[in-house]
C-alpha cells in the first residue's frame, strides 16, 4: 500500500519571515511533532513548551491523508502562475514525513522546496531550502543549511552556541510574548553588535496575512 502523509492544512500565502519574507508560497503544514503531542494536556511535560501552532490532526483547510502524487498535485493546484514556484513544508515537524517520494513529486511540478524544521531529525536529500529553528534542550542534528532562525531572547538558547554550525544566513526573531517591544529592541541591539545575525520580523502577523 502506498505511503500516506498526514497533513493538517494547506494554504497559499506569502512567506512571512526570514530570507524569503514576502515571497508567494504554498504552505503545507504536516501533522505531528517529535517535541510535543500538540495536546494542551501534554504541554507541561513537552520538550518544546511554547508552541503557538495547531498541528494536531488533519482537520484544517485541505487537511487529510494524501499519497505523494496527490499531495503534490493539490499543492500545485493552489499556486498561481508557472514560475518561481515555492512550497514551504512546515508543521509540526515536517521532517517526520517529508521523504524522497514527495520531494520528487513536488520537483516534477517545478517547485522549489523549503523546510522549516526544529533540526532534531535528519533530513531527506534534495530539499532546496533548509531553515532550522532550534528549540531549547534539544540536540541539533541538522548542522548545515540555508537559514538558521532563532527566537530571541531565550535563556537556554543563546546565539553564540549556533555560530559554529554551517548556515548561509542567521536570523534572530523577537520572542512574541507580552514583552515583544523589548524583545524587538534586544534583537536590534544584538544584530548591531553581531552583524552575522539579521533581524527577522514576522511580517504576516503585522500585515494580518494568514
Ligand atoms: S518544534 Fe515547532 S511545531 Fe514542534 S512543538 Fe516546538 S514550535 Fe511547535
Amino acid at each position: 500500500m502506498a505511503k500516506t502523509y498526514k497533513v493538517k492544512e494547506i494554504f497559499y500565502t506569502l512567506q512571512g519571515e526570514g530570507y524569503h519574507n514576502g515571497r508567494a508560497a504554498v504552505f503545507c503544514r504536516f501533522a505531528g511533532c517529535n517535541l510535543w503531542s500538540g495536546l494542551e494536556k501534554d504541554r507541561a511535560t513537552a520538550i518544546c513548551k511554547f508552541c503557538d501552532t495547531d498541528f494536531w490532526g488533519t482537520d484544517g483547510v485541505l487537511g487529510g491523508k494524501y499519497e505523494a502524487t496527490e499531495l503534490a498535485s493539490t499543492i500545485n493546484g493552489l499556486f498561481k502562475g508557472d514560475s518561481n514556484k515555492f512550497v514551504v513544508c512546515t508543521g509540526g515537524e515536517p521532517a517526520l514525513q517529508l521523504d524522497k517520494a514527495l520531494i520528487d513529486a513536488l520537483h516534477s511540478y517545478g517547485f522549489e522546496i523549503a523546510i522549516e524544521t526544529n533540526g532534531t531529525i535528519p533530513l531527506a536529500a534534495d530539499i532546496d531550502w533548509v531553515c532550522v529553528s532550534p528549540k531549547a534542550d534539544t540536540e541539533i542534528l541538522v548542522k548545515s543549511g540555508d537559514e538558521l532562525k532563532l527566537v530571541y531572547p531565550q535563556m537556554e538558547n543563546v546565539p553564540d552556541q549556533f555560530e559554529s554550525l554551517q548556515f548561509k544566513h542567521y536570523y534572530l526573531q523577537p520572542l512574541d510574548d507580552i514583552n515583544k517591544l523589548m524583545n524587538v529592541a534586544a534583537c536590534v541591539d544584538y544584530c548591531k553588535e553581531n552583524p552575522k545575525w539579521k533581524l527577522s520580523m514576522q511580517m504576516h502577523k503585522e500585515a494580518g496575512i494568514p
